[in-house]
């Protein structure tokens, strides 16, 4: 609580008084600290690539050039981790934007069918890799408005999760469908569930994934290009969209993620 007194008269021939003003700031304090703890996340997050990058070109310059082998394999590391460097900037840019609200949305009618298709073409070839299977079902005829880069961006984060956190030979499923308005003046919504069968994410890591850059296995995301960004990216397109997206999931047998938009924006 902040309290500010200043005196105050309001005519000449008034007694002299005080304003007093007792302000609440607690959702202010926590706003700053969240802020500046994204900071220093930002920080870290961003000097562990820098850190390799330099590591490695060191190591180069004092020898390891030699050896065509390691040097190969060190250039390899410095590009890998270049690339990881771009997705986070990329990453953290977008979060801003979407914060900052400088670029609204763009709303247009959606063929869901032919749209969720070409997701699944764009993702076809990193599937096969892992020889997992990626399975669209929707009913014909689904138009959803929505702004379609920023759906495109929310349905491939999770789709490109599922594959990540999937082993070799496994399943991925996007299904989407319409939920009729139960009641008058209640919206009809459209439900799109994005679920695998890879390794699930434990119950008490739930509440937290949709968190900047909380992540259930650090090396894990790691090793698969994750920035811990993409889920906290998914659910502020969504809020967006004035949607829902949940999860449920089980260690070892899968997760799913559902995604429920408005068919037409309010
Ligand atoms: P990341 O870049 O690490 O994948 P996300 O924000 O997309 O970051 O996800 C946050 C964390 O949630 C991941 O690190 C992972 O631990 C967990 N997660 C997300 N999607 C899945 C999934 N389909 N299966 C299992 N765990 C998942």
């Amino acid at each position: 609580l902040e309290i500010h007194i200043v005196p105050m008269t309001m005519s000449i021939d008034e007694e002299p008084g005080l304003l007093i003003v007792l302000q609440d700031v607690s959702a202010i304090r926590r706003l700053e600290r969240m802020r500046s703890e994204f900071v220093a996340n930002v920080s870290h997050e961003l000097k562990t690539p820098v850190a390799a990058v330099k590591g490695f070109a060191e190591t180069l310059l004092s020898g390891a050039m030699n050896d065509p082998e390691t040097a190969k394999s060190f250039l390899t590391i410095i590009q890998d981790e270049s690339d990881r460097l771009n997705r986070l900037i990329g990453d953290i840019l977008e979060l801003s934007k979407i914060e900052s609200r400088r670029s609204p949305l763009q709303f247009s009618p959606i063929d869901l069918p032919m749209f969720l298709g070409r997701m699944s073409e764009l993702l076809a070839a990193e599937a096969a890799k892992k020889d997992i299977v990626l399975d669209v079902q929707t009913e014909e005829g689904l138009f959803l408005e929505a702004d379609e880069d920023r759906l495109g961006q929310i349905v491939m984060n999770l789709m490109q999760n599922g594959i990540n956190y999937t082993p070799e030979g496994g399943k991925v499923k996007v299904r989407a469908e319409i939920i009729p308005a139960l009641e008058d003046g209640e919206e009809e919504m459209v439900r799109i569930t994005v679920s695998d069968t890879g390794i699930g994410i434990p119950k008490k890591d739930i509440p937290r994934i949709f968190e900047r850059f909380y992540r259930v296995d650090k090396a894990r995301s790691r090793s698969s290009g994750g920035t811990g960004l993409g889920l906290s990216i998914v659910k502020h397109l969504t809020e967006l969209h004035h949607g829902t997206i949940r999860v449920e999931s089980t260690v070892g047998v899968g997760s799913q993620f559902i995604l429920e938009l408005p068919l037409l924006q309010p």
